[in-house]
């Protein structure tokens, strides 16, 4: 349990360590961790209704429409573990869910702490995307220069041996990944900046010192 309640938002370009970030704070606090490609893929496991609406709209190599995702994001935020305080984590994608999400936590009566924007020049998301990689069986990811296994391959979460690449991390992908970002996720900042909720934090230290970074903007250091 965190020592008070706390509603988060983590928002930065893909690559810039929203989810690694995620993971510390989440462990620190005992908030919970919302990554919306996990809840997809929980949803899409667990069969309901809405996970396999979800897997068709993914089945066509396309996205989940922000209709779905939001209904997705209403569910998972009316459980009783998120009543004192979550991260979302890849959430809201567009400014439409960012609308979305504001209604939604008023008829919840939570009200958000802070939405804090990594901040990562572009070149520096190319060498760490090109770099990362994830154990196959419970989803972790490493580095191949900034986050390595404790021991050589094998996961520290689930001792699992086998790893993977995604095939779209490559040069021209995330290219236009962050020109998506841009386009897609970028209008969501003076958005949550008008509601003075945004906070920047520079992402382009150690994770630790991005951590404490983060932790010192939420006013939760030790
Ligand atoms: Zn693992």
């Amino acid at each position: 349990m965190p020592n008070r309640d706390l509603f988060v938002v983590f928002t930065g370009a893909p690559g810039c360590g929203k989810g690694t970030q995620a993971r510390i704070l989440c462990e620190k606090t005992g908030i919970c961790h919302l990554s919306t490609g996990e809840m997809l893929r929980a949803e899409i496991k667990k069969g309901t209704p809405l996970g396999l609406e979800l897997k068709e709209a993914l089945d066509d190599g396309g996205f989940a429409s922000d209709e779905l995702i939001i209904r997705m994001v209403e569910e998972r935020i009316g459980q009783d573990d998120c009543k004192h305080g979550f991260l979302l984590d890849g959430f809201p994608r567009t400014l439409p869910q960012a609308e979305t999400l504001e209604g939604l936590l008023d008829s919840k009566g939570v009200k958000l702490d802070a939405v804090i924007e990594i901040q990562v020049p572009d070149e520096i998301i190319m060498e760490r995307i090109l770099g990362r990689y994830a154990c196959m069986k419970c989803g972790r990811g490493y580095h191949d220069r900034f986050l390595k296994p404790k021991v050589y391959g094998v996961c520290d979460e689930c001792g699992g041996t086998e790893f993977s690449r995604r095939v779209d991390d490559n040069r021209t992908t995330v290219q236009n990944r962050l020109v998506n970002f841009r386009a897609l996720t970028y209008p969501t900042i003076p958005f949550f900046e008008k509601k003075g909720l945004l906070r920047c934090v520079d992402g382009t230290g150690t994770i630790n010192a991005v951590a404490a970074k983060i932790e010192k903007v939420l006013d939760i250091a030790d």
